[in-house]
């Protein structure tokens, strides 16, 4: 593809740049080979010498390899930013974007509830190398300013909090940490491009867990930041040439054909998590759908403000607990109990599952975990998926 095609696709719409941006022909291949090797050879010394200044050098595929870049350009493109690099999981750029960004005596303030592999992370690993963080709740802005401290360096959110989809005020944030000089990292992975770009509301770096909506066939466990070409540069040659967590070439693959129907997939997703949250709503079992792009929950107008529509991601919290949650989870029947979301399939989970059984009392947060489900809305007929919650939440024991 010449530059001109690519500037020209790269500022076209969201499905027509995904589907034309970034690929390399090969004769004229409508799908780009798997460079399935681990290096590049060269003719001669000054060959291999030379190549070593080129910004386009490939010759160990841990560092670079080009089916890899066509998916990283494309990942680029869609959140707005100047360059992309992946990893072979969405952990592998979390950790390797705090490692990149810190140093010994820093500090970290997290926006809680976070996901779990991050709160662990910060919370329990980090400080073995004397890096803190603590966790505050963004939605309140006096407690993200009064977490900061002399040491801090980051801020550290996500668009939709995990579990109850709470959002918070990013322009504000991002001046608060213009205020303070700190860096800003955005895990967007369920609100998606399709329905946030944080680059664009000033947010520095960009992470994703491309193993959830963007390859959005459940079949690649893979990661990506995004941020400028300068930092870009920086982490492939620290923590992606030192840690070596690489995305395979295979992966990749798979993941530039599941971008190819990203766009149209989040309509879908949207569109049926949006009526069938909305069903809930009235449904007398339930007492309280998070959602916040519905129009009765308490944050609509920032969420209106920040988001341009719906993941296909929600929860919902039922009357009766855990014991309730417990027999709809087990009465659904397309919707298959399982972490992780974002796929073709339809899933629920609740995240009360985490709490050891035999714990004794529990806490308010507890409590609410415990009468907490959350649905993955796939890409099933609407019709069915709604018909199968109302089928379950329909149980004569209650
Ligand atoms: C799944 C997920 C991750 C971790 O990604 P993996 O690909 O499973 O390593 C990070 N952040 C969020 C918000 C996630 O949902």
């Amino acid at each position: 593809m010449s530059k001109l095609q690519q500037k020209a696709s790269k500022d076209a719409g969201m499905q027509t740049m995904l589907t034309h941006y970034g690929d390399e022909t090969f004769h004229g291949a409508v799908i780009p080979p798997i460079f399935m090797n681990t290096l590049f050879t060269y003719d001669t010394y000054e060959a291999f010498r030379d190549s070593q200044w080129k910004e386009e050098n490939y010759y160990y595929s841990r560092v670079s390899n080009p089916t890899v870049e066509i998916a990283e350009r494309k990942l680029a493109a869609l959140e707005n930013g100047e360059a992309a690099k992946l990893f072979a999981s969405g952990m592998a750029a979390v950790s390797s974007t705090l490692l990149h960004c810190l140093r010994q005596g820093d500090h970290v303030v997290c926006a809680f509830p976070i996901y779990n592999g991050t709160f662990q992370m910060l919370k329990n690993y980090l400080p073995k190398f004397g890096i803190t963080a603590d966790f505050v709740d963004f939605r309140q802005l006096d407690l993200v300013r009064a977490a900061i401290k002399p040491n801090t360096k980051m801020l550290f959110c996500e668009g939709f909090s995990t579990f109850f989809m709470d959002v918070f005020d990013i322009q504000a944030v991002v001046e608060i940490a213009r205020e303070n000089e700190l860096i800003t990292v955005m895990d967007n992975t369920c609100a998606t491009p399709a329905t946030l770009k944080p680059l664009e509301w000033g947010i520095d770096i960009v992470i994703h867990s491309a193993s959830k909506y963007l390859c959005g066939h459940s079949d690649v466990t893979a990661g990506a930041v995004i941020s400028s070409q300068a930092w870009i540069n920086g982490i492939k040659k620290n923590e992606v040439a030192l840690i070596g967590a690489t995305l395979a070439p295979l992966e990749a693959w798979m993941l530039i054909r599941g971008l190819k129907t990203f766009g149209i997939r989040m309509k879908q997703h949207a569109e049926s998590a949006t009526q069938i949250a909305k069903m809930l709503s009235s449904h007398p079992k339930v007492s309280r759908v998070n959602l916040p792009t519905l129009e009765h929950h308490e944050q609509h107008e920032l969420a209106k403000k920040q988001f341009t529509g719906n993941p296909g991601l929600f929860s919902f919290e039922m009357h009766g607990g855990a014991a309730a949650v417990a027999r709809l989870m087990n009465r659904l029947q397309y919707f298959k109990i399982g972490v992780s979301w974002g796929g073709f399939e339809s899933l629920v989970y609740s995240p009360g599952l985490g709490i050891d059984p035999a714990q004794q009392s529990r806490t308010e947060y507890e409590s609410r975990l415990e009468r907490t489900v959350r649905l993955s809305i796939g890409l099933e007929d609407m019709e069915d998926l709604m018909a199968d919650l109302i089928n379950a939440l329909d149980d004569e024991q209650d």
